[in-house]
């Protein structure tokens, strides 16, 4: 109990620290273009059926679900915001676990001790609107919010308030602050954010109307395309499964069709999010790609 009363202080302590003080080591920009990977947790217990598999095809139906951020000399951006939100923390159960999901680590202390805040996160962008990549979405919201029309519709139309599952839109409290937020609104359209070619938003529908994939031109790595949930699995790759929740499963296949032809076009990597095999062997913050 004594236990449980010291781990809630230290995280009432860590939230409450002023934004000042949490900025004290706010890092420089750096000269070229990096890509951090933050650990914003995993789907364990689920199996491969509502994505098309049968059992055995799947080498695991684990996923992991990180967060990157994009920092360019000339500003920042955070790509999807983790599955559950850094608020839940404030129990001072750790981990915290919601159905399927399980969150060792909140977002904010991660980016915290790399030397960002919120306030320093000049764009937000989400692959898509499922709760899995949207929980911290609000904590952004003084940030630039790139979105596709798609998606932004969906977010903000009426619907059942219980509808939080991971077929469909985040739960809406994740988004209530972005509602007022600055925002980029593509129509379903690509999109060059620092205006080099270095970070560039691929419009990929299907898995949801506004679905986006994400091109980086990294010096050292190389090109990497982090493919929100175009795919799960690789294995969706080779056996070409589509989830049956998908919103347009032909347009899925056509996305498909235009990414892996311009991976191979450009000889870029193919980074699917939620890849627990290659993904847990991927460099988490403070270490980075670039
Ligand atoms: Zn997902």
């Amino acid at each position: 109990m004594f236990k449980n009363h010291r781990a809630l202080a230290a995280v009432i302590a860590l939230l409450s620290i002023p934004a000042a003080a949490q900025n004290a080591k706010q890092a420089e920009p750096p000269k070229s273009l990096r890509l951090y990977v933050l650990d914003c947790g995993k789907i364990t217990g689920v199996n491969g059926d509502s994505m098309g598999f049968k059992p055995g095809e799947l080498k695991t139906a684990d996923m992991i679900t990180p967060c990157f951020l994009i920092v360019h000399p000339r500003g920042t951006m955070i790509w999807d915001t983790g599955e559950i939100p850094d608020s839940a923390f404030q129990s001072g159960v750790t981990p915290q676990k919601q159905g399927a999901f399980t969150v060792d680590r909140p977002l904010l202390p991660q980016l915290a001790a790399i030397g960002y805040t919120p306030a320093d996160i000049t764009y937000l962008a989400l692959s898509h609107y499922h709760g899995d990549h949207v929980a911290n979405a609000s904590l952004f919201a003084s940030s630039t919010w790139i979105v596709q029309k798609g998606d932004r519709d969906a977010i903000f139309a009426q619907r059942p308030t219980n509808e939080k599952k991971l077929g469909g839109v985040g739960d809406p409290a994740y988004f209530a602050a972005l509602k007022n937020s600055k925002t980029l609104l593509l129509n379903g359209e690509d999109h060059d954010v620092f205006g080099d070619g270095t970070v560039v938003i691929k419009f990929t529908p299907g898995h949801t109307p506004g679905h986006q994939s994400l091109y980086l031109k990294l010096a050292k790595t190389g090109p990497v395309l982090l493919s929100g949930d175009l795919y799960h699995y690789p294995e969706e790759i080779t056996y070409k499964r589509i989830p049956s929740f998908d919103f347009d499963k032909d347009q899925t296949a056509k996305s498909r069709a235009m990414i892996e032809d311009f991976v191979k076009k450009n000889n870029a990597q193919l980074w699917i999010q939620h890849d627990y095999t290659a993904g847990s062997k991927r460099k988490i913050a403070p270490e980075y790609y670039d």
